[in-house]
């Protein structure tokens, strides 16, 4: 059976860290400060806000949400979020996403400040990611899988790692996370040729497809890490990840839960960014 990689006990260990970096901005006199920009009240984002609100009260991060109205036009969304670019108080900014159909994704990654876009979404820090600089802010889910296998000493070194989904929020940063530690990354896709052979082929896999279960244990090559990014709902209504859990666990040497995996790290990676960027400020 795979050892289970518990997200909430890298979440724990962060937690201090973290804590003692707010302790030393704090006793320079700067509250470190978050602003989460919300459309409407999707349950999802209102569900996130609250994670990361609970996560930013125990390390002393400020945190202040504005709530716009769903049916904002874009100008004013827009001009919202450059009030906050420009608001000193303020060294983090997460806007949460999808945002209504209305505003354009484009126009709200163009207009964020990259010094103050803690979950990567500015043009800047992916770029900065593909080139593996480290000043900017990678995403926080595939900065959070990096803090996971770093927490458990996985080496990443010379291994094969297959990334199964390419979005620019998960599959392609943590791609680019993994092959800046020396990794030998393979990404694939919904058209990649023979999914479950590739699969196969990695030391670690990573699964980002938003599929509930679709990597069962005929994906994972026997004593794999298997790192499950996925939040789905299952057919009886409960979370899920990608991955088959019960059937991967009897394949794989380590793996993520979910719940309590990779999603338990997420929003103490917010919170550490925002340190960051505050010291950076
Ligand atoms: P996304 O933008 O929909 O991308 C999904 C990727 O999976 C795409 O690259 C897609 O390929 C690929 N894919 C879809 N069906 C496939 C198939 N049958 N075979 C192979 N590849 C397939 O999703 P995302 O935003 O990256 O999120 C991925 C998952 O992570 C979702 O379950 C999401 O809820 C979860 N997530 C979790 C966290 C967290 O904190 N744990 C945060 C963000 C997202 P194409 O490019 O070819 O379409």
């Amino acid at each position: 059976m795979a050892e289970i990689l518990s997200g909430k006990t890298v979440a724990q260990a962060a937690v201090n860290d973290v804590k003692a970096r707010v302790d030393a901005l704090l006793a320079k006199g700067v509250q470190p400060k978050l602003a989460i920009m919300r459309f409407g009240a999707e349950p999802d984002h209102v569900f996130y806000e609250k994670g990361a609100k609970r996560t930013c009260a125990q390390v002393g991060v400020a945190c202040e949400v504005t709530e716009l109205p769903a049916d904002i036009s874009e100008a004013e969304a827009i001009n919202t979020l450059k009030r906050l670019n420009e608001d000193p108080s303020v060294h983090g900014i997460l806007v949460l996403q999808p945002a209504p159909k209305q505003i354009s994704a484009a126009a709200l990654r163009y207009a964020i400040d990259p010094r103050k876009d803690i979950d990567g979404m500015s043009p800047i820090n992916e770029a900065k990611v593909f080139e593996g600089d480290p000043t900017g802010f990678p995403p926080c889910t595939p900065t959070a899988v990096m803090e996971i296998l770093r927490h458990y000493n996985i080496p990443l070194k010379g291994k094969k790692v297959v990334v199964v989904g390419r979005s620019m929020v998960v599959g392609k940063p943590a791609a680019m996370l993994l092959l800046g530690e020396h990794a030998t990354v393979t990404i694939c896709h919904s058209r990649t040729q023979d999914l479950p052979g590739e699969a196969r082929q990695g030391d670690i896999l990573v699964a980002a497809i938003g599929r509930a279960k679709m990597i069962t244990r005929d994906y994972v090559k026997p004593g794999a890490i298997v790192i499950d990014v996925g939040i789905n709902v299952d057919e009886n209504g409960k979370m899920c990840g990608d991955v088959e859990f019960e059937g991967a666990c009897e394949v794989a040497s380590m793996i993520t839960p979910v719940p309590g995996g990779v999603g338990s790290v997420t929003t103490i990676v917010l919170a550490k960014h925002v340190a960051r960027a505050a010291e950076m400020a």
